[in-house]
């Protein structure tokens, strides 16, 4: 006996239509207007958008940071995150200097399993450009599955690498079918402006953007296009935030190169006075890159409108306010870098996204899910609603309001930086490959039901 969703608007990144669906086991078995009942246990979607389970692809979950650990770990995260209309998580193994790729999966496979309750994957960073460590690339891609390897540019002496090892990575990706992501900041730049700043005994959180300004982001992004260019690779960057840095991922599309960009929520609707916050408040707004000012918000949408930029991930990495932001008090450097994000992602795209007119249902589709998908290694077992697909299937109520509130979310975590914000549109129901996990706001799935999902090699597509 199967489940159909029945007299609901199917929405992909395709085509919007009524329409019923069966999910048989974990999979799609049919989607058609009207499928005989024949015994199948029926869901009234009637009203609601039934739309393919979020896939949030730039998660840090279990994660150390400058002494501390994230807040949330698999367990608490994807919890949240299934209440929050997502199935699927991308988070970021971590590369440690001395050690190997492999090493850096094999922790995060222990992270995860068991605990997780919704699929995940994995990228993997690359800290260092050792012969031995790029040999590893193919080997990862091939055996692992993981396809995506992520440098950074910024976070000087911790996990910042130079030029020659960032195209060292990008020439071995785009030899082996990897795809290379960047978080692009000037780091150099940025450790003048923050030395200089404590030097002169600046310490609150305002300076944490003071000293990441968008110019050290926009250079980092032309930089990395450029590389990218050289060795011939496709390229992803993650968490966009301003015009200037946007601006450099189209201007390249344009020239047909294959780039990609990614933003998150919390710079289409948190800006700089977030950190002028009276107390120390303003501390759960610090995040690299740093959150901007109302002009690159709107900059960022009308990108999203354009599909200049693909993907909405949270980059959710939380830390509590007392006893972690704290840690910050008298330094802003201090601060540990993220914010609680993965529960509300589809909330607040589908508010200030769809309810505001700016995009579509189907775009909202394509950048909550099926282009993370596509970049990824998923499609078409995840980010769609077809014959064959796995049935991760969201239930949304267009009309549901609420209020988004730290007292009331499912994250593990004593602050969230949409606090008091309303909302409309939320989950009504969750299923993962077939299974009701979420029903009207609570999680009824069982515990560690997440499974790991290997990436195939990534495939150049239009997007
Ligand atoms: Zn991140």
């Amino acid at each position: 006996m199967g489940t159909i969703i029945s007299g609901g608007t199917v929405v992909t990144a395709g085509d919007v239509g009524l329409a019923d669906v069966l999910l048989e086991g974990e999979v799609v078995s049919a989607l058609a207007k009207d499928i005989p009942r024949a015994g199948h246990e029926l869901v009234n979607a009637k009203g609601c958008l039934v739309m393919p389970g979020g896939i949030d692809p730039h998660t840090h979950l279990d994660m150390p940071f400058g002494g501390t650990i994230t807040a949330d770990d698999f367990k608490t995260g994807t919890t949240a995150a299934a209440i929050g209309g997502t199935t699927t998580i991308i988070d970021f193994a971590l590369h440690q200097k001395d050690k190997s790729l492999r090493e850096a999966l094999d922790t995060w496979h222990k992270k995860a399993r068991g605990k997780a309750v919704i699929d995940y994957a994995f990228h993997v960073s690359v800290a260092d450009g050792r012969d031995e460590i790029i040999a590893e690339i193919p080997q990862i891609i091939e055996t692992e599955g993981v396809s995506s390897f992520k440098v950074f540019m910024a976070y000087k002496n911790v996990l910042q690498v130079d030029d020659q090892t960032m195209f060292k990575v990008l020439k071995a990706c785009a030899r082996h079918g990897g795809l290379v992501q960047v978080h692009a900041e000037n780091g150099d730049v940025i450790d003048v402006l923050v030395n200089e700043a404590r030097a002169a005994g600046r310490k609150e959180p305002k300076h944490h953007a003071l000293t990441r300004p968008p110019q050290a982001e926009a250079e980092a992004t032309w930089r990395a296009i450029r590389l990218a260019e050289m060795a011939q690779a496709p390229l992803y960057v993650v968490h966009v935030t301003c015009a200037m840095a946007a601006d450099a991922v189209s201007e390249a599309r344009k020239w047909g190169l294959p780039v990609y960009g990614e933003t998150c929520e919390q710079y289409l609707v948190c800006d700089s006075s977030d950190y002028e916050r009276p107390g120390f408040e303003g501390a759960n707004y610090v995040m690299s890159p740093p959150l901007r000012g109302k002009a690159d918000q709107s900059a960022l949408l009308c990108k999203l409108k354009n599909m200049d930029l693909h993907t909405v991930a949270s980059d959710h990495c939380s830390f509590n306010h007392a006893k972690q932001k704290e840690l910050g008090r008298d330094d802003f450097s201090k601060i540990p870098n993220g914010a609680p994000t993965i529960e509300d992602r589809m909330a607040i795209l589908f508010h200030y996204g769809v309810n505001a007119g700016v995009i579509g249902l189907s775009s909202f589709v394509a950048l909550t899910s099926t282009n993370a998908a596509k970049l990824f290694g998923l499609y078409p077992r995840k980010g769609t609603i077809a014959v064959g697909s796995d049935a991760d299937i969201l239930i949304w109520d267009p009309g549901a309001a609420r209020t988004i509130c730290a007292a009331d979310h499912h994250m593990n975590v004593d602050n969230n930086i949409f606090e008091g914000m309303q909302v409309t549109g939320k989950p009504r129901s969750v299923f993962l490959r077939g299974s009701k996990i979420v029903e009207n706001g609570r999680f009824t799935g069982s515990a560690g039901s997440g499974v790991f999902q290997k990436s195939a090699k990534f495939f150049p597509i239009q997007l």
